[in-house]
């Protein structure tokens, strides 16, 4: 066994046990064995797997202060597909909100990654196309492949199954925060259950806090290893009811940590929730 891969483990020891991801000290997006998910920004992550590879919520642009994007560095390589960020077969959205989503980024790396699939909501996949024709029409270059866009549709409480070699998503139709409000009422926000490597990780964009928007899915009889969630769900009454009574994940992931006051942030995280993982700093991840 190298030093490396022993670290490796010893890393992975750490971040299980303590409940605390740790940052990587191997490259950004470098391929380990197993199933890897690493943190990128705001809600976004990759989740490698043989030869799976999914980016979800991750390719998006500077939005809003409060809200951590993908570092340009990456963003970039991502848009050109250039390694690492060239082995992606899967790109996922859970909403169309700038925080989570660009349209442009993610039509430039459809455009030079054709191995990429979009599967998403009518409302991301309008937006992509849109910008992939503009950027066809600018660049003169050969637009996308029809092929490359894949629609499900939303619908509150119900879901839709797409699978692929070695990989099964379930797209959870989950209304946005504050669907009170007509800004958000409309919002296709997508929750994703995915099976890979024989585990089950949930995401679930932002999803409003309230249990009839999870209770129709039988999440509490599935056995979800990793659940990824905004952070405020950790930090509410209600989110933590949600949490233990519905989705019933063995490790709970929070995101969407905002960049200002972090430290204060997760410490009222951990205070609420002890258990929790807080991915916070691109490159943090979990390794099965
Ligand atoms: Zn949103």
């Amino acid at each position: 066994m190298s030093m490396l891969r022993l670290s490796i483990i010893l890393l992975l020891l750490v971040t299980t046990v303590c409940g605390q991801a740790d940052r990587g000290d191997f490259g950004p997006g470098t391929v380990q064995d197993g199933l890897t998910i690493k943190y990128i920004a705001n809600e976004g992550i990759s989740i490698d797997s043989g030869s799976n590879h999914i980016l979800l919520d991750a390719i998006h642009r500077r939005y809003k202060p409060e809200y951590a994007f993908t570092p340009e560095d990456i963003l970039s390589k991502i848009e050109s597909s250039r390694y690492p960020y060239n082995r992606f077969n899967l790109i996922l959205v859970s909403h169309n909100h700038g925080d989570h989503f660009n349209a442009e980024s993610i039509a430039m790396h459809l455009m030079n990654n054709s191995s990429a699939t979009l599967v998403s909501s009518d409302q991301v996949i309008d937006e992509v196309l849109k910008a992939r024709d503009e950027l066809a029409g600018s660049t003169g270059r050969k637009a996308s492949s029809p092929s490359q866009f894949i629609r499900i549709k939303h619908e509150w409480k119900k879901s839709a199954v797409y699978e692929g070699e070695g990989l099964k998503v379930r797209f959870l139709g989950l209304l946005h925060a504050n669907s009170k409000l007509p800004a958000y009422r409309d919002i296709q926000n997508f929750g994703h259950l995915i099976e890979i490597d024989g585990k089950k990780l949930l995401h679930i964009g932002d999803a409003d806090i309230f249990t009839e928007n999870f209770g129709s899915f039988g999440l509490e009889n599935e056995v979800i290893d990793v659940a990824f969630v905004p952070y405020w769900f950790l930090l509410s009454k209600d989110g933590r009811a949600i949490l233990n009574k519905e989705l019933k994940a063995k490790t709970v992931v929070a995101i969407h940590v905002p960049p200002t006051g972090q430290s204060k942030t997760i410490r009222d995280i951990l205070d609420s929730f002890p258990s929790a993982v807080v991915f916070s700093e691109q490159g943090e991840m979990l390794n099965y």
